[in-house]
């Protein structure tokens, strides 16, 4: 039997698990990315397995908040005025899909999407021999008043249509859970059986190792064009290493997907959505499970290298420089809710990263139309660290001919 070879763009999350379920189809695997495993936006996230996360990161309610925090520039949602025009046939996109038949529907595709995320991740870290960074831990949301807890009410409702339960407790009880919580806190949603990894780079780079000895090849190189040849790509011209020939080709390239799709004439909506994290090793706050706060989307996730609070959407494209006063910020919102958080020092980082957001929520998985011997797997979003190891499954049993356990027309490249 001929071994067909697989080669994979992107070293995140998404191509390091599509690279590991090849591989366990018999693929010969590269994986090529001009920055090292686990550097880009799969380095700095919340770490959280988010799979009860079902509906959709913008719903027609959230839109109605959307003007308030675009009053503040260091607020949670921001763009760079300059930037709107161009990323303008996104948010149209954005507004079509906030409608509640929309809503729905995304909400379906994305619980259909979390249904193995925690088995499919346990099977790359377990083979890693790196399975305990991955740990079984509730998360807490936190609310200042009743108006808040309830104007949440129609998102823990989609929730528990889909399975997933949530516990109302009064701030006394958030506070016994989690002594560090401040006396500000009206009352908090418990939702139990999350999992959470203790350092999501670390654990892209130890899959990464094991892709790499079972034989496979990470090539640090830049992918500047795809060749073409016929309806098949024959190629890429690599910035430092010429040309590089494809078998097949996947394209989990993170927010840089939708250039190299056009390179085959397929259009994707896809933007950077940057976010931020700030990481305290001299937090002075102990934590034992992830929290997030009702004001401000984000999170405060306990992790091994110290406290890492992460979050904020700032649409700005690709290449503007990063404006860390908004990693700043996360400090301030979560200090109202942590009162003993001492304030950064030496030890103290920043960083931005950029989600690849679609304006649906949802990823692109599956074959192009354009190529016959090219898939994707990009536009993860707020979700990439959840859904990437699925993705890469569903990748290779794609690639293999094999049937997948969802249905995966939702995810079809051509939607756009
Ligand atoms: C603040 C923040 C918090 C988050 N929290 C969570 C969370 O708790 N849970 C969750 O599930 N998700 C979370 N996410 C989202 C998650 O981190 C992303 O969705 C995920 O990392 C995307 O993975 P990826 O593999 O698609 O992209 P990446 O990790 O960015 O990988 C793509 C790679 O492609 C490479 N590349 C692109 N173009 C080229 C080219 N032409 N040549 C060579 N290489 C190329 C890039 O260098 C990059 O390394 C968060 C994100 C942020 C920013």
């Amino acid at each position: 039997m001929t071994q067909h070879s697989a080669t994979i763009i992107g070293a995140g999350i998404v191509g390091i698990s599509a690279a590991a379920f090849l591989q366990r189809q018999g693929y010969s695997v590269t994986v090529i990315d001009r920055v090292p495993p686990g550097e880009g936006c799969s380095f700095g996230n919340a770490g959280g397995l988010a799979f009860s996360e079902v509906v959709p990161t913008v719903h027609s309610r959230m839109l109605l908040k959307v003007p308030r925090w675009l009053m503040d520039p260091l607020g949670p949602l921001t763009i760079r005025w300059s930037y709107l025009p161009k990323a303008m046939p996104w948010f149209m996109a954005l507004a079509r899909n906030s409608l509640p038949d929309r809503v729905k529907a995304i909400t379906a595709a994305r619980a259909d999407l979390a249904l193995r995320v925690v088995s499919d991740f346990e099977t790359l870290l377990k083979a890693a021999g790196t399975a305990d960074l991955i740990g079984y831990r509730d998360t807490l949301r936190l609310y200042d008043s009743e108006a808040q807890y309830l104007a949440e009410e129609p998102e823990r409702q989609a929730k528990r249509e889909h399975g997933f339960e949530m516990k109302r407790i009064s701030g006394g009880e958030a506070r016994e859970l989690e002594p560090a919580i401040g006396s500000s806190v009206h009352c908090g949603a418990f939702h139990g059986g999350w999992y959470f990894l203790a350092n999501p780079g670390r654990a892209v780079k130890s899959i990464a190792a094991e892709v790499v000895r079972n034989g496979g090849v990470i090539l640090e190189d830049d992918v500047l064009s795809i060749e073409r040849d016929g309806n098949r790509v024959s190629g890429l011209r690599l910035k430092a290493g010429g040309r590089h020939s494809i078998d097949r080709l996947v394209v989990c390239a993170g927010a840089y997907s939708h250039l190299l799709a056009r390179q085959l004439g397929e259009k994707v909506l896809l933007e950077a959505e940057r976010g931020y994290h700030m990481l305290l090793p001299n937090s002075g706050v102990s934590l034992s499970r992830s929290i997030t706060y009702a004001r401000t989307p984000g999170a405060a996730t306990p992790m091994e290298m110290g406290l890492r609070l992460a979050g904020t959407d700032e649409f700005a494209g690709l290449d503007a420089a990063p404006d860390y006063r908004r990693a700043d910020a996360l400090w301030t919102q979560f200090k109202a809710v942590l009162p003993g958080l001492r304030p950064p020092d030496h030890e103290t980082t920043r960083w931005m990263g950029r989600r690849p957001g679609t304006p649906d929520s949802l990823p692109v998985i599956g074959p192009s139309r354009a190529a016959a011997n090219v898939w994707y797997g990009f536009g993860h979003g707020h979700m990439g660290l959840t859904w990437g190891p699925s993705t890469g499954r569903l990748i290779a049993e794609l690639m293999t001919g094999m049937k997948s356990n969802i249905d995966l027309t939702p995810f079809r490249v051509d939607r756009f």
